[in-house]
């Protein structure tokens, strides 16, 4: 695999025009999400193909999944093209494109357009809390309408089975690195600035507290609206409400988005996965206790080149495990498997054993 000067590209190593480039992302989303006026000449743009596909005008949501779709399938070409001798790459990468396009776009438009709820069938809770928040879970589950129906058993039976299912046979890759809409654009228009993740021990310290603290929220918030639903006089209702609009603004927006994707260029592609997902969280205690997948290394073969460690998006010291021959099990591991393909030695190797 070559690096193509990466570590003295000023866009992919924190020159000046990466942090124009943050500028950029961070300001996209800031207006997207909080002042989405000065777009509108350039969501109307897109009324046509909102039109056919949602049956109303654009807004600035329809603007917001057209740009990311287009990004990943964009930056999926460019992927396909720099691994193209690795087919674990090629399946990973066309498949992202495929889940984004469909699941995460396509699908959730049409269903708007026949007057149906927009759902995502590529998110699941914790990712996306209120799919199993009460009030939208009942709704779905105790309506008359099949559709709506099945979107309530698909939600839970993701959740509950096909999640620790899927991640005991295959490790948390098989959604962080094969469906999930924020891995997919991670994965893609994040593939250049991977090698910006921080690697000092320090980082993971935070990293652990913080997706776990992440996750306990969701955990807590869910719980208590269930809570609530049984006893709507509790006091709790409305602090469990409360919660949940700041989680959504600190949590849903600031930090998944704003941080997550703007920070792309001096942060890494995967800061949000690393540091804040609580699905993350859910699938990295997963795979570190009840999964067959790990990293195996064959110690005698490294050359403490490091770029294993270079190219880890999530700051993992790949390295220091080859150099030990010790397998890798860790928990924020979203078997990407690039610290394979850009070992010149053949250590490593991602294994469901
Ligand atoms: S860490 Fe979370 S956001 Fe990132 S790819 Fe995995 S599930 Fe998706
Ligand atoms: S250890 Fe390897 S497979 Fe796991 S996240 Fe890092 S680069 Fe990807």
């Amino acid at each position: 695999m070559r690096n193509h000067g990466t570590m003295w590209s000023k866009w992919k190593h924190r020159g000046l025009p990466a942090y124009f480039l943050a500028l950029l992302f961070t300001g996209f989303y800031v207006l997207v999400y909080w002042f989405p006026e000065p777009l509108k000449p350039l969501f109307s743009l897109l009324d046509p193909l909102s039109n056919v596909l949602r049956g109303s005008a654009a807004d600035h949501w329809f603007l917001y999944g057209t740009v990311y779709t287009v990004a990943v399938i964009v930056m999926g070409i460019r992927m396909l093209i720099r691994y193209r001798t690795q087919r674990y790459h090629i399946y990973r990468t066309l498949t992202l494109m495929a889940v984004q396009l469909m699941l995460s776009y396509l699908i959730p438009a049409l269903l708007m357009r026949i007057g149906s709820k927009e759902f995502y069938f590529s998110y699941f809770w914790p990712l996306k809390p209120e799919y199993l928040f009460p009030s939208s879970i009942t709704a779905l589950v105790q309506s008359n309408d099949g559709l709506l129906m099945f979107m309530g058993f698909w939600t839970i039976a993701m959740t509950v089975i096909a999640t620790p299912v899927l991640t005991y046979f295959y490790g948390k890759r098989w959604y962080c690195s094969w469906v999930c809409g924020c891995g997919a654009l991670a994965e893609t228009a994040g593939d250049p600035f991977r090698q910006n993740s921080n690697k000092t021990l320090a980082a993971w310290k935070i990293e652990r507290w913080m997706v776990h603290s992440v996750l306990a929220s969701v955990i807590a918030i869910t719980g208590l609206l269930w809570w609530a639903n049984v006893d709507p006089t509790s006091p709790l209702a409305s602090f469990a409400q409360g919660a949940n609009r700041v989680y959504g603004f600190l949590i849903g927006s600031v930090f998944s988005g704003v941080i997550g994707v703007g920070f792309y260029p001096l942060l890494g592609s995967r800061v949000w996965c690393r540091f804040g997902c609580p699905m993350a969280a859910v699938l990295g205690i997963l795979q570190k206790y009840a999964s067959r997948f790990r990293i195996t290394t064959n110690g005698s073969q490294c050359i403490s080149c490091g770029n294993c460690s270079t190219y880890c998006e999530m700051g993992i010291d790949v390295r220091a495990y080859a150099q030990r021959g010790e397998d890798i099990k860790r928990a924020s591991c979203v078997g990407c498997g690039v610290c394979a393909t850009v070992c010149p030695r053949g250590v490593l190797k991602l294994e469901n054993r």
